[in-house]
C-alpha cells in the first residue's frame, strides 16, 4: 500500500450521520451535512445522503461543483458569503448564507439572468463576531432583500463558537427565535429556515426544555470526528475515528535526545529548546507540514511526537521497536483531517459501507 494515506470509514460515517439525524428530529430539527472538512469528497457526501441527509453545505464553491458533477444528489448550500463567484453560486448552488446586500445584488442579477430564483438565509450577527448583520439592521436588509428579484429569502441563521467562542445558548437561540417570529410578522412571510448554528449547538440541544423557531442545524464535525464542538467531548453513541491516517517510517536509529552544534533557527524560523534525556530511539514519519497540522494528530500506539519540519515528522519510539517500513497510526482533530484531506500528498482510500 502507497503512504501516506487517510483510511475513511464510510460505514462509521453513515453511522454518525443517521443517529445524529434522528437525534436532531427528535426535536424537530433538521441537519444540514457540511462537507468542508472532506473538501467535497463525493463518495462521502453520497453517504451523507444515502443517510438521510439532503442538504449538502460547503464554504467552497469548488467543492461543491466538484459533487455536483459527481452526481451527489442533494440541493447545495454555500457557506461562506460569495462575491466575485455570484455567477457559480446562482447555477450551482440552491442557498446560500449571505450577510452583505451588495453580494445579495449581484445573486440577484444573475439568477434573473439564468431565469432562476436563488434561496438566501441571512446570517444573523449574535456575538461571535465573524459574518452576521447586526439586529438592528437586520429589518433594514430584508425590506430590501425581498424586492429583489431572482431571489428568495428563505430563512435566517447564525453561526457561533467559530472565530469569538461564544456559545450557542438558550439565550442566543431564543433571541434569533424572537427575531424570526419578528420577521415574519412584520413582513408576513414564513421563513423555512431557522438555522441555529454548528456542531457547537449540541449541548444547548440536549439540555434545552423548547427549541423555539429553530427548525435547522449546520453539522460537520460532529459527523465525521462524532464530538461536540465546545469541549470536544465525544457524542454517545458515535464513533470518533471514522478517519486514520497512515504514514510509513522512513528512518530509525537510536540518537542523542539534544540536538548538538551551535544552536540557530529550524525549518521555521524558530530557535528550538530541548532537553538531553540521552540516547533514544528516533524515527522518521514520511509526512510533515506541508501536507498536515501534526499538533493535531494523536498517535494510536505509545509514542511522542518530538517535531516536524515540512516533510518530516520526529518521534520519540520509547519502548516500541518501530522499522524502516513499518505503519504508524494516528487519529485526527479537525485541523488535521482539514489539512490531510486537503493535501494532494496525502492518498484517500476507503472502507465501503
Ligand atoms: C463550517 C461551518 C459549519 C459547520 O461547522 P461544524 O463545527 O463543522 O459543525 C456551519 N456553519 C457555517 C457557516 C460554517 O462555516
Amino acid at each position: 500500500m502507497i503512504m501516506p494515506r487517510i483510511e475513511i470509514d464510510l460505514g462509521k460515517i453513515a453511522h454518525n450521520a443517521k443517529i445524529l439525524k434522528e437525534l436532531y428530529a427528535s426535536k424537530g430539527i433538521d441537519v444540514i451535512g457540511v462537507t468542508k472538512v472532506v473538501c467535497g469528497d463525493p463518495a462521502i457526501a453520497k453517504v451523507l445522503v444515502k443517510s438521510g441527509i439532503n442538504i449538502l453545505a460547503d464554504s467552497r464553491i469548488e467543492n461543491i461543483i466538484k459533487m455536483h458533477d459527481a452526481d451527489v444528489h442533494a440541493q447545495f448550500l454555500l457557506l461562506r458569503t460569495p462575491l466575485s463567484q455570484s455567477e457559480s453560486v446562482v447555477k450551482y448552488t440552491d442557498i446560500s448564507l449571505n450577510s452583505e446586500l451588495s453580494v445579495i445584488k449581484e445573486l440577484s442579477k444573475y439568477a434573473v439572468k439564468q431565469g432562476i430564483t436563488h434561496k438566501i438565509i441571512l446570517m444573523v450577527e449574535l456575538g461571535d463576531l465573524r459574518e452576521g448583520i447586526m439586529s438592528s439592521e437586520l429589518e433594514n436588509t430584508v425590506n430590501d432583500v425581498i424586492g429583489l428579484k431572482g431571489i428568495e429569502l428563505t430563512g435566517i441563521g447564525t453561526n457561533l463558537a467559530c472565530f469569538g467562542g461564544i456559545k450557542p445558548n438558550d439565550e442566543k437561540m431564543e433571541y434569533l427565535s424572537s427575531i424570526a417570529k419578528g420577521i415574519e410578522d412584520k413582513f408576513k412571510l414564513k421563513l423555512e429556515f431557522v438555522s441555529g448554528g454548528n456542531s457547537a449547538n449540541y449541548d444547548w440541544f440536549i439540555s434545552t426544555k423548547d427549541v423555539g423557531r429553530i427548525n435547522n442545524l449546520r453539522l460537520g464535525e460532529s459527523i465525521f470526528l462524532g464530538c461536540e464542538t465546545l469541549y470536544r467531548k465525544p457524542i454517545p453513541g458515535l464513533f470518533i475515528d471514522a478517519f486514520t491516517l497512515k504514514i510509513e517510517v522512513i528512518e530509525s536509529k537510536i540518537k542523542p535526545s539534544l540536538p548538538y552544534g551551535d544552536v540557530c533557527q529550524d525549518a521555521f524560523g524558530n530557535i528550538p529548546k530541548f532537553t538531553d534525556l540521552g540516547l533514544m530511539k528516533r524515527a522518521i514519519l514520511g509526512v510533515g507540514l506541508q501536507d498536515v497540522l501534526v499538533s493535531g494528530l494523536t498517535p494510536l500506539l505509545d509514542i511522542d511526537i518530538l517535531g516536524a519540519s515540512s516533510d518530516h515528522i520526529i518521534i520519540d519510539a520509547k519502548q516500541l521497536e518501530i522499522r524502516v517500513g513499518d505503519t504508524v497510526e494516528f487519529n485526527l482533530n479537525y485541523g488535521a483531517l482539514l489539512s490531510s484531506m486537503t493535501s494532494p500528498y496525502i492518498i484517500k482510500t476507503y472502507k465501503k459501507l
